[in-house]
């Protein structure tokens, strides 16, 4: 088996490149007159943010016990999805690799940067199908494994052991997407970092954190591989608004948790009425705060809870006849439950 090796997986032109210094990277402080940045004296959002976000860092690195230096704060998931391809593949030549079905951004992504993504459908049971994959390792031009756990949308964790192997046996980058991580209960991948320098786990603010809204993506790797994201992200990616409520989210923890507790309540309780409808045929194991539910014909149900004024999402291309249902507030899961009972008294 190769042996990973950073700058042999780097794309050359991001080793050479010499990135953009912008004017707050020369001067550290906020206690000077600024005229070096062509900025308008006057206003409230009138300065640049900071380029690295440091105070949204150091906090995550108190809670995440992470270094700093190993944390990368992005304009949202999409930002940090788009950063992997563009510092390890070569347009037009090097590949991708994703288990399916899964997030649909890491396609799009690869493909708005000409990399081939090969897809390996997940088995059955949604697990991972090492047998149909390990034929893809000796593929010089693989680059980067994709894998999503707790995956959307089928919503179960990928299995520890698989995950490991995957490391162990790649010599790329394997990229573990935990944007649900906060409602399995289990431990992060952040802690394997140390121990994998091929590994790079993002998470996000905009599930558990309640922060869609203010597009804010993190990988967390080795300090090299962090190296290189700054290398090539704008300068100023993270909004100063966008900082702010991050760490505004941060400071509140009683409040995350609180909110956490509530949704996983709900989903007890979704799923136990649900599991009461008979239009419902079969409810998977979510460990994230959503469903995936077969029903026995999902454009219809889709459709009609639409024009009930409840938004699904319908995944019966990717999956038959199933559909994505998300935990909601208590009054509008509430809602989807008379809703779906109104619909199976006028199909009986
Ligand atoms: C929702 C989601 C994200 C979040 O993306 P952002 O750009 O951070 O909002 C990332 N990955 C997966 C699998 C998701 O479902």
């Amino acid at each position: 088996m190769k042996k990973f090796i950073l700058e042999n997986a780097v794309r050359k032109n991001i080793l050479a490149l010499k990135p953009y210094s912008c004017a707050r990277d020369e001067y550290k402080g906020d206690d000077a007159i600024f005229l070096d940045a062509n900025e308008n004296p006057f206003g409230v959002l009138n300065r640049y943010p900071d380029p690295y976000q440091s105070e949204v860092k150091r906090k995550l690195a108190q809670q995440k016990r992470v270094p700093e230096d190993r944390i990368f704060v992005g304009n949202g998931s999409d930002e940090v999805i788009d950063l992997v391809f563009r510092i390890f593949c070569n347009p037009g030549i090097d590949k991708a690799l994703s288990f399916t079905p899964t997030y649909g951004m890491y396609k799009v992504s690869a493909a708005i940067n000409d990399v081939d993504m090969i897809e390996i459908p997940l088995r059955e049971d949604f697990r991972i199908d090492l047998p149909a994959l390990i034929p893809f390792f000796d593929d010089e031009h693989l680059k980067i494994i994709f894998i999503c756990s707790p995956n959307n949308p089928t919503g179960n964790l990928m299995n520890p052991g698989d995950v490991k192997f995957i490391l162990n046996s790649f010599s790329g980058i394997v990229f573990v997407d935990e944007a649900y991580i906060d409602f399995a209960g289990v431990q992060s991948l952040i802690c394997e970092t140390d121990r994998y320098p091929n590994l790079i786990v993002a998470q996000t603010f905009s599930k558990s954190r309640a922060l869609a809204s203010a597009r804010i993506g993190l990988a967390y790797s080795s300090r090299e591989i962090i190296g290189y994201y700054n290398k090539v992200k704008a300068p100023y990616n993270v909004s100063g608004p966008n900082q702010k409520a991050a760490l505004d989210a941060l400071a509140d923890e009683t409040e995350f948790l609180s909110r956490k507790t509530a949704i996983l309540e709900e989903k007890q309780r979704l799923r136990n009425e649900l599991s009461g409808i008979s239009l419902i045929k079969k409810i998977y194991h979510s460990d994230a705060n959503f469903f995936l539910v077969e029903v026995g014909d999902a454009d219809r149900i889709y459709s009609t809870l639409t024009d009930m004024k409840i938004v699904t999402r319908n995944r019966h291309s990717v999956i038959k006849n199933c559909i994505r249902i998300t935990v909601g507030t208590p009054s509008e899961n509430t809602a989807l439950l008379e809703a779906l009972q109104k619909m199976e008294e006028i199909t009986v």
